[in-house]
């Protein structure tokens, strides 16, 4: 390729750092322009710093494990960011600062945080998304024309299992979905939420919508929106096998956003699903 799209990926080191890492290889749209991570984890000086990117991938691709961001945005087009909320929100005021795009992939922002996204959007692109996989996106779709076919006599939960080590609930994902049903409804979700239940919980109000987390082992991410109505249960699911479908996602998210100088945009619009 003439002119590959210059990728930074932060957090290179996590889960999904090491499968953006994969597919970015891969790609020979992409070139890997910086890898950035936290310099000490809980006091410790991060093993990776000063490393080759690739090393554990067993792929060398001469670009060493940093934790300067304003260095790392020197000449980049994209960065993705996989991390945590208070490092997405460092991330992104560097990037705002280069006048580079972003991809978050991050999820757990408070309301504050998410403004401050759409607010960074003014001055660079940005795909904000919970999900990155083609198969949520569809199902956000779905799950708009259920409940708007469904809207009288359904209740509405959605389910969500992940792995053990996820730190934030519901996920992202189950929100996003939870968003979708609302907003087809004309609900408003921070209003009609339940999180969990327990004791005496009374009879259920029709227009609450439950949310059911499920925490262990390897779950990569399921997501299951129930409408259960008298005499019959409509349920949508996605189950997610590989971080790949993620990560894959996301560097699609990066080249839409190539020439693209301001603007929030998500994956129905990476997926011209709107
Ligand atoms: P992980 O814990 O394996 O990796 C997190 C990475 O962020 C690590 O490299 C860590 O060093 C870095 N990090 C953490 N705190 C930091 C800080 N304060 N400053 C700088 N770097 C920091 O997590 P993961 O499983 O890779 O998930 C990362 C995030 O992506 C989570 O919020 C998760 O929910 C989200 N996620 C989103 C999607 C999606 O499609 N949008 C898919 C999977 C995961």
């Amino acid at each position: 390729m003439e002119n590959p799209l210059k990728i930074v990926i932060v957090g290179c080191s996590g889960r999904m750092g090491h499968v953006l890492l994969e597919c970015v290889f891969a790609d020979g749209e992409l070139v890997l322009h910086g890898a950035v991570d936290r310099g000490d984890v809980d006091g410790v000086v991060n093993p990776h710093l000063g490393r080759d990117a690739g090393e554990q991938l067993g792929k060398l691709s001469g670009v060493k494990v940093v934790d300067d961001i304003a260095a790392a945005l020197k000449g980049a087009d994209v960065l993705v960011d996989f991390t945590r909320p208070e490092a997405s929100m460092n991330y992104l005021a560097a990037c705002q600062q280069a006048k580079v795009a972003m991809v978050i992939g991050t999820t757990g922002f408070s309301n504050e945080q998410k403004l401050a996204i759409t607010d960074a959007s003014k001055d660079i692109g940005i795909v904000f998304a919970p999900n990155m996989s083609v198969g949520v996106t569809l199902l956000i779709n779905l799950v708009q024309s259920a409940a708007k076919v469904l809207s009288e006599g359904y209740d509405i939960e959605i389910i969500e299992a992940h792995h053990r080590h996820k730190v934030d609930a519901p996920s992202g994902t189950a929100l996003r979905l939870g968003e979708a049903a609302a907003s087809a409804l004309g609900r408003n979700l921070e209003q009609c939420a339940i999180y969990g239940r327990e004791g005496v919980t009374g009879e259920r109000d029709p227009s609450t919508i439950g949310f059911a987390t499920v925490r262990g082992g390897d779950v990569v991410g399921d997501h299951t929106v129930l409408f259960a109505g008298i005499g019959e249960r409509v349920e949508l699911t996605h189950k997610a096998s590989s971080r790949a479908t993620f990560a894959l996602g996301a560097l699609r998210a990066a080249k839409f956003l190539n020439g693209k100088a301001s603007g929030l945009f998500d994956m129905q619009d990476v997926l011209n699903l709107r």
